[in-house]
């Protein structure tokens, strides 16, 4: 039997519908949240990132600030321009799109972002409160999946995880908020050893690794969750045919445009898997409406902690 098919889109369109509410009580405050991003160059799929970012701001009544300095920029000239929007009190979540150019140093920008305006969640001292179950302002993409395993009533408490990929923009961070959750949790690397052993003991896998299509129904228990959390570009024409096999309008798709999008998870899992998130329209929607979510909630904090929350709204 089929899996259950997680709806990311209209996940988000929740989450949006729950946000303008906050944001119009934010409003009648006289507050309305401020999002600047800040991209450097004109790395095409950056530029593409931000101005979804960007758009998203605008349907919803968002503030937003794009500040587009250019690839030659020093780390001691982004610094000042961070330390400005630090400063500014229109300004509540300041997000910094990577990669950087390599002359500059990603990670002293990252720890120069005001923690409280820190709408990535990647500033050491957010991620040390999720660590320490305080979280706040927490990154967007594992704070999405778990709206996902909540809204889709999910049970986690108890159950066994599988998080496939360790960084620390998706895998550690859902990693601990599976533990902080109640899951009994797996965190697997390229060097885990005997991979598919270890995923087909769980009831959910999250995988974030960035490895087209590698999660075959072998590494899969029949019935388990999947989250696939990998966005993968194939140009190639046989492996997008070898793919899709069992999917042509997605083989017909490549041909229209050259290229096709595909997750970690093999496509035909999901007549293994109990529930799963398609891509497209899975986990991506979310990393974008959590962005926002977290732009209102450093808003609420920073300057507006009388504001009652919206029914709803996240906390
Ligand atoms: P990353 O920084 O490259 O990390 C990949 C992780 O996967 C690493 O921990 C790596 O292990 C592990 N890994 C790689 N190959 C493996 C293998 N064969 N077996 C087991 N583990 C393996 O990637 P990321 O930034 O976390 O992103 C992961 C994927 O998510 C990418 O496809 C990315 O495009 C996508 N993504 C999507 C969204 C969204 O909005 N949907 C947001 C962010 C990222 P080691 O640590 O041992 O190297």
């Amino acid at each position: 039997m089929a899996a259950r098919i997680l709806n990311g889109n209209a996940i988000r369109d929740q989450i949006y519908g729950e946000l303008a509410g906050e944001i119009a009580s934010l409003g009648a405050a006289g507050i309305r949240p401020g999002l600047a991003a800040v991209l450097v160059g004109d790395n095409p799929a950056s530029k593409l990132y931000v101005n979804s970012k960007i758009a998203a701001c605008g349907k919803l009544g968002l503030a937003s600030f794009m500040l587009t300095p250019p690839a030659s920029i020093t780390t001691e000239e982004l610094l000042a321009l961070v330390g400005e929007l630090n400063r500014r009190d229109d300004v509540d979540g300041i997000l910094v799109q990577m990669p950087l150019p390599p002359q500059v140093n990603a990670k002293k920008i990252l720890e120069a972002v005001d923690p409280a305006k820190d709408v990535d969640g990647f500033h050491p001292i957010n991620v040390g409160k999720l660590v320490a179950g305080q979280a706040s302002l927490v990154a967007c993409t594992p704070a999405g999946v778990m709206e996902i395993f909540r809204r889709s009533n999910i049970p986690l408490e108890g159950a066994n995880a599988a998080v496939m990929g360790r960084s620390d923009i998706v895998g550690k961070p859902m990693a601990l908020l599976l533990l902080h959750a109640s899951a009994t949790v797996t965190i697997c690397h390229s060097k885990t050893r005997d991979l598919k052993n270890v995923t087909r003991r769980a009831d959910i896998v999250v995988a974030a690794m960035g490895r087209a299509a590698m999660v075959t129904s072998e590494y899969i228990r029949p019935g388990a969750t999947v989250i696939d959390v990998g966005q993968n570009v194939i140009k190639d024409k046989a492996e997008a045919e070898r793919i899709f096999a069992n999917i042509p309008e997605r083989i017909e798709s490549f041909r229209a445009k050259g290229s096709v999008l595909v997750g970690d998870v093999h496509p035909d899992v999901v007549n293994t898997a109990g529930a799963f998130t398609p891509v497209p329209g899975g986990v991506g929607p979310l990393t974008i409406a959590m962005l926002m979510s977290n732009t209102v909630k450093a808003a609420r904090l920073r300057r507006g902690a009388h504001v009652p929350v919206a029914a709803g709204a996240s906390r």
